[in-house]
């Protein structure tokens, strides 16, 4: 499915080719501090079909306890994380699904590293909630 995107000062835009299941949520402490949120929801698309169309991100390089070297792409301008890929040489790049057009038309279909997950994810829904702000 083809899928476009931007950050929310609109200085950076892209388009990429995703598959309709390559959602999944993250609940590393990593995800947690880079997003500033509870859980990051990462999107995949394959290098190949990934195209940026407008700017050029800021990039954070992540060292894992592996050694491997993790890109984190922003926009330096209003701060919106775009991507993560590795640093050498991407197969593949890990989406932001809140700076996607279509968002709402993906279902993730896993999580990961849930015993970092904060206690309240499950609960949402017994949350009182308002329709708007
Ligand atoms: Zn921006
Ligand atoms: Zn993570």
């Amino acid at each position: 499915m083809k899928i476009d995107g931007s950050c929310h000062c609109g200085e950076i835009a892209f388009e990429a080719e995703v598959d309709s299941s390559g959602l999944r949520l993250c609940h590393c402490t990593d995800c947690q501090r880079l997003s500033g949120s509870a859980f990051r929801a990462n999107l995949r698309a394959p290098a190949a079909g990934f195209r940026l169309l407008r700017g050029e991100p800021r990039s954070y390089i992540k060292i894992a306890d592996s050694g491997a070297r993790r890109r984190h792409a922003f926009c330096g301008n209003c701060g919106t994380p775009i991507y993560a890929c590795s640093a050498d040489d991407p197969v593949s790049y890990s989406l932001r699904i809140g700076t996607i057009a279509q968002r709402a038309a993906f279902m993730p279909v896993s999580q990961i590293w849930r015993r970092s997950a904060l206690p309240w994810v499950d609960e949402l829904a017994k949350v009182p909630a308002n329709e708007q702000g």
